[in-house]
């Protein structure tokens, strides 16, 4: 470990965002998984939250994920709507990306707020019943003759919009990690 290695790494943390993720509800296909995992990195999420698809393995990692995977935990759920509880009663807003015409325009919420954004699988989107637990419901608005983007394009979409209100209000100037824990990181990834 080079002292510059040290130094990015800290750098890194120092600009990890403990209080923005995404809850990935059996999102199945490797390549989707990885990406979404991959812009996590790049916007400072710290912790990313996945429902296994059929309460099986977590999607394998793939080339996509550009080693993300090392540098974002991701926690298991048993089910989106338990996942969504938990975070709720934690303080967090859970966004659900939902294809209604109810939904908001993705860029009115404040996600300077503690954030999750839950994203649903391929083939089905988020359940109805998990939309309606969810704090607000939002939309990346589409104009085109696709019903739907891909879903690592929709999170990358979000969590930019994310990341500007962030760097606006000055989320990434200053550490939000507690200073052992980024010091307890630091380590952890320095000597894995
Ligand atoms: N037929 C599914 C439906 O009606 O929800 C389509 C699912 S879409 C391919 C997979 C996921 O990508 C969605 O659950 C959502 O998380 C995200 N997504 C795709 N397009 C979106 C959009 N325009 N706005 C918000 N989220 C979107």
């Amino acid at each position: 470990m080079t002292p510059e290695r040290y130094e990015k790494i800290r750098r890194v943390l120092s600009r990890r965002q403990p209080t923005l993720s995404v809850l990935m509800d059996e999102v199945h296909k490797p390549h989707n998984f990885s990406a979404i995992l991959r812009t996590c990195d790049a916007v400072g999420v710290l912790t990313a939250h996945a429902v296994p698809p059929g309460g099986g393995a977590l999607p394998t990692f793939d080339a996509t994920s550009g080693s993300a995977h090392k540098w974002v935990e991701v926690r298991r759920h048993p089910d989106a709507m338990s996942a969504t509880r938990e975070l709720q009663a934690g303080g967090v807003q859970v966004l659900a990306t939902h294809l209604s015409q109810r939904s908001l325009d993705y860029r009115e919420p404040d996600y300077t707020r503690p954030t999750c954004l839950l994203l649903g699988a391929e083939k089905w989107g988020v359940s109805d019943e998990a939309a309606t637990l969810a704090d607000a419901n939002i939309v990346i608005p589409m104009f085109g003759m696709v019903q739907s983007l891909n879903v690592s394009v929709a999170a990358a979409t979000i969590l930019f919009e994310a990341q500007r209100q962030r760097l606006a209000a000055g989320m990434y100037d200053a550490p939000q990690l507690a200073p052992d824990e980024l010091g307890r990181l630091a380590f952890e990834w320095a000597y894995p």
